[in-house]
């Protein structure tokens, strides 16, 4: 837990947010800037920065992410597939450094990557 964190404050819900799902290790909830009709993250209750900072002690509570993740995308009403982001440090696009996954859905989702 990390006093600075907006994540951390979300999960302790000290931050409101529309919450999806909590358990006693991962806490979801919706993206206040949504990409798609459904878009909500994933995060482990532990302040871990990103997949970068993640050992073999993770494996674990990553596992449970991954498996958690479809069956929240179908409570969402995401039927027909839906996308999963991690990005990862300031290269990958990372804004806030508590490691999360987007689970993002229920539009016209183009392909990540165009080759001509
Ligand atoms: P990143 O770029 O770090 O992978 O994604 C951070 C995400 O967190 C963004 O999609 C952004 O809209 C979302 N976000 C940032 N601050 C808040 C907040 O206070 N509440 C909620 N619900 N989402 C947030
Ligand atoms: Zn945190």
């Amino acid at each position: 837990m990390s006093d600075n964190c907006i994540f951390c404050k979300i999960a302790r819900g000290d931050i409101p947010s529309r919450k999806v799902y909590e358990d006693d290790e991962l806490f979801a909830f919706h993206d206040i800037n949504p990409v798609a009709p459904v878009h909500f993250l994933l995060i482990p209750k532990l302040h871990l920065v990103s997949l970068a900072e993640a050992d073999d002690s993770h494996a674990a509570l990553l596992g449970k992410m991954l498996t958690l993740a479809p069956k929240l995308a179908k409570e969402q009403g995401l039927d027909n597939g839906f996308r999963t982001v991690i990005n990862t440090g300031k290269g990958g696009g990372q804004e806030v450094f508590h490691l999360h996954v987007h689970i993002i859905g229920g539009g016209n989702i183009p392909p990540m990557v165009k080759r001509s």
